[in-house]
């Protein structure tokens, strides 16, 4: 068996094209202009790659990029400061501070400090605690692109057994979260799981969410599973070159699964498309308009 590939790259670029077209019938119907403030302290190159990657979505899809460059030496209060007045401006519907923070500044604080309305990443308590009651919640990024490339292939996950292997805040509990919204049966599998190869090979949907080269070997995947890749790892390539991999050993599980993301061109572009829709899905609660039906 050859597994499907599902390409993330294009279900993004689909969803990035009617999001444009929402926000172009919402400035011309409502004259609302969607914009997200992203807040990065230092300059540590992955994350200014993301940032200007972010910016540059934002742009192509007619909304607003507020970006706000901070000092690595930046005080707590500067930055608590600065999320005081995104939080005032009416033309910030959305706020994502880049993480990692530097030592010096208590993550959990700064989240805490966005207003809940505006919390794009989906981080916040608030909306942490909506998403586990089953209240509608802005809801973090990557897990949602996560499942909506599992909806893909099955659109109903009714029933359905997700093993979930991460237990992280920003990746694994959301993943989990969402799949229990839809039904589907979960188990949270985490570095102190027992025989891990055993409970994947159960899996009718497996998340790998372990940023861990390859830990998922192809033995462990349920015949016709459908997989679900949202590690990134730069490991050395060919001619010293170094190149991004997976948490699942994509060659081998391929053989086997019914479904795979690849890495890249998987998980990653939806976890940009996510955003721009939360981004979306604010600014429209902010102006008392009704959801976007994307
Ligand atoms: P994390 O380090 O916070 O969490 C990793 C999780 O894996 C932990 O819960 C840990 O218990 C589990 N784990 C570690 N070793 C294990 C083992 N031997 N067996 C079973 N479980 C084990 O990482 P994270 O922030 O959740 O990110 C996970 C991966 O996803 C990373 O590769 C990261 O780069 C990637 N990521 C991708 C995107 C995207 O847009 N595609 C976004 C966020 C994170």
């Amino acid at each position: 068996m050859t597994a499907k590939i599902i390409d993330g790259k294009a279900i993004a670029a689909d969803l990035r094209a009617r999001i444009a077209g929402e926000v172009a019938r919402l400035k011309s119907a409502h004259g609302v202009t969607p914009g997200l403030a992203v807040v990065l302290v230092g300059a540590d190159p992955a994350s200014e790659v993301y940032v200007r990657s972010k910016s540059k979505a934002l742009v192509e899809a007619g909304m607003a990029a507020f970006d706000h460059k901070l000092p690595e030496t930046v005080g707590e209060a500067d930055v608590l400061a600065l999320i005081g007045k995104l939080n005032a401006d009416p033309a910030v519907s959305g706020i994502l501070v880049q993480l990692p923070l530097p030592s010096q500044i208590d993550s959990q604080k700064v989240i805490a400090s966005i207003d809940p309305d505006k919390d794009v990443d989906g981080f916040h308590p608030v909306n942490v605690g909506r998403l586990s009651i089953g209240l509608p919640s802005l809801v973090p990024c990557t897990p949602y692109g996560s499942v909506m490339l599992a909806k893909t292939v099955q659109p109903s996950l009714a029933g359905v057994n997700a093993v979930v292997i991460g237990r992280s805040n920003i990746v694994g509990k959301p993943v989990a979260q969402l799949l229990l919204a839809e039904n589907a049966t979960v188990t949270i599998c985490h570095s102190r799981t027992k025989d891990l190869a055993a409970v994947c090979r159960g899996a009718d949907i497996l998340i790998a969410a372990i940023g861990k080269p390859e830990f998922v070997r192809g033995d462990w995947i349920k015949p016709g599973a459908i997989v679900i890749d949202v590690g990134i790892n730069r490991v050395a390539g060919e001619g010293g070159k170094s190149k991004i991999v997976g948490d699942v050993a994509y060659a081998e599980a391929s053989r086997v699964a019914g479904a795979i993301t690849p890495v890249p061109g998987g998980v990653g572009p939806m976890t940009i498309a996510c955003l721009l829709l939360n981004t979306l899905r604010a600014t429209c609660a902010q102006s008392n308009l009704p959801a976007p039906a994307i």
